[in-house]
């Protein structure tokens, strides 16, 4: 199987990738993309497709202000419980959903709850994607305070962490600013996935 499993990224280079999942929220979504523009940083996006058809337009902004969109799957199910057929449905609605509002395809693919197998790789790997993304930094933001999700995340990044962050509640975009000033002072630039990806030494 040619699908690359990635947790963070070989590399000595002070890149991280903040990742944002089950979006796009009609309210996080838009401040996140404000404090990011306003940190000059980019992030990379995990929406879910049931939301990519409810507010559309959200995911159109994210892909307009340059960062980038992974799938997730089209309504948060574990897809290891489903079929090839169901997996496949899950995975081509919301790859669809994407390009046909932003006319782009990434190739990144983060798996429900971390629930992966064979028969989900596989298909993923049938729809053109090249990444399984999980991550190496996790706050557990969905149920934290933002100064928890603040420390959590400054103190554990190190060159080429993926960061795992979501967009169910308010402490995530409360967090985001001092988190990204934090990576600022530390010497880190938060990067969209390929730009990280970039950053591993080429085997
Ligand atoms: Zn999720």
């Amino acid at each position: 199987m040619s699908i690359m499993t990635v947790r963070k990224v070989p590399t000595t280079e002070k890149l991280v990738a903040l990742t944002f999942d089950d979006g796009p929220h009609p309210t996080f979504t838009p401040r996140a993309l404000d404090i990011m523009a306003s940190h000059d940083s980019k992030g990379t996006w995990f929406v879910l497709g049931s939301l990519t058809e409810n507010y559309p337009d959200l995911v159109t902004r994210i892909a307009a202000a340059d960062h980038e969109i992974g799938t997730h799957s089209y309504d948060h199910v574990d897809l290891t419980r489903l079929s090839r057929t169901q997996i496949y449905s899950q995975l081509s609605r919301t790859k669809e959903l994407i390009e046909s509002q932003t006319g782009m395809f990434w190739p990144y693919f983060r798996p429900t709850y971390m629930a992966y197998n064979d028969t989900v790789l596989a298909v993923a790997e049938m729809l053109g994607f090249l990444c399984n993304v999980l991550w190496s930094v996790d706050p557990r933001d969905y149920n934290a305070s933002a100064n928890q999700i603040i420390s959590r995340v400054l103190s554990a990044v190190t060159p080429g962490s993926i960061v795992i962050l979501h967009e169910v509640t308010s402490s995530t975009t409360a967090a985001l600013p001092a988190i990204l000033r934090g990576l600022k002072d530390m010497g880190y630039s938060a990067v969209a996935l390929s730009e990280l990806l970039k950053a591993a030494p080429i085997e």
